[in-house]
């Protein structure tokens, strides 16, 4: 019993170096730009998007698969690269297409962040699992081989669509940008405080991450296809409460979800800045235009 449950903890060690590295490189939020332009009439407007090279992938669209990096040799399947030479993963930060999209219009999945899966926690992916020491693989129980589903919020597709303001988030009245900003910060905040456990709270703090993903989701859609793929996720992985190490590891995936919504949020509450940033530009030069027409005809009346 007791070398089960050292190699028990060892499984769990290796597992949570897995997620650890499972991780792609991102953009940081707080630095994006998107530039404008200011036309014949000086107005600032939004400049055409110039796509600009990938700098994760270099513009090849692929980069070295990072999910399977610590399987065991034998493990044949990985939902990145499906274990074929050189494993080579899509790129998550553009998507495979090479160059980055433009921020406006398209954004990382709060779901998956790019990944167009959400991977199976319990097996790390790798769909099964060596039991209490057997030499034959089993089944892993929560995601029954597969190593992982779909993700719901962008059908697999890694990108999607930002703040679902009206007309448009480039267009955006500032009264408009400045409530959806406030919900923003306000949900990046409590995401920020929001410290999971796993084991028998797991259920509870779940509700209260997908009441959190509830309370922004008519500003963002992608929030709100997000909230029941990551429920059911969840669910998913009480399927592998038996294993120990279990409850970190439940702990490490709603802390995960928390992460992926926040990076989304946090590319999202830029672009509102940079839509505000916008407008001020406009409301100071109509301002200037005011004072100045109103000048010329004190002018004239003289
Ligand atoms: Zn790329
Ligand atoms: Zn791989
Ligand atoms: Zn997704
Ligand atoms: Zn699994």
């Amino acid at each position: 019993m007791h070398s089960n449950l050292r190699f028990w903890s060892v499984f769990a060690l290796l597992l949570l170096c897995a997620f650890a590295s499972a991780q792609q490189k991102a953009l940081i939020p707080e630095k994006l730009e998107r530039p404008t332009a200011v036309d014949d009439k000086g107005v600032t407007q939004w400049a055409e998007h110039k796509a600009e090279q990938c700098p994760a992938c270099v513009g090849k669209g692929k980069v070295k698969c990072t999910t399977c990096e610590r399987y065991p040799d034998e493990v044949t399947q990985c939902l990145d690269c499906k274990r074929a030479d050189p494993r080579e993963a899509t790129c998550r930060m553009c998507a495979g297409e090479g160059t980055l999209p433009d921020p406006l219009e398209k954004t990382t999945c709060p779901g998956c962040s790019g990944a167009s899966f959400l991977i199976c926690n319990v097996c790390a992916g790798a769909g099964g699992m060596h039991i209490g020491g057997a030499k034959q693989r089993s089944k892993c129980p929560a995601c029954g081989g597969d190593g992982g589903w779909k993700c719901g919020a962008c059908d697999g597709k890694r990108l999607v669509e930002g703040a679902a303001l009206k007309p448009s988030l480039k267009e955006a009245k500032d009264k408009d940008l400045q409530k959806a900003l406030a919900a923003t910060d306000a949900v990046i905040e409590q995401l920020s405080k929001f410290e999971p456990k796993g084991g028998p709270k797991a259920r509870k703090d779940m509700k209260a991450l997908v009441k959190l993903l509830e309370s922004v989701q008519s500003t963002y859609p992608p929030i709100k296809r997000s909230v029941k793929p990551l429920d059911d996720f969840m669910s998913k992985m009480y399927a592998g409460s038996q294993f120990q190490g279990s409850e970190e590891n439940e702990a490490a995936t709603m802390k995960n979800m928390a992460e992926r919504v926040t990076y989304y949020l946090k590319l999202q509450k830029r672009m509102i800045e940079l839509a505000h940033k916008r407008n001020e530009a406009n409301a100071q030069a109509a301002a200037g235009c005011a004072a100045d027409g109103k000048a010329g005809k004190d002018d004239k009346g003289k």
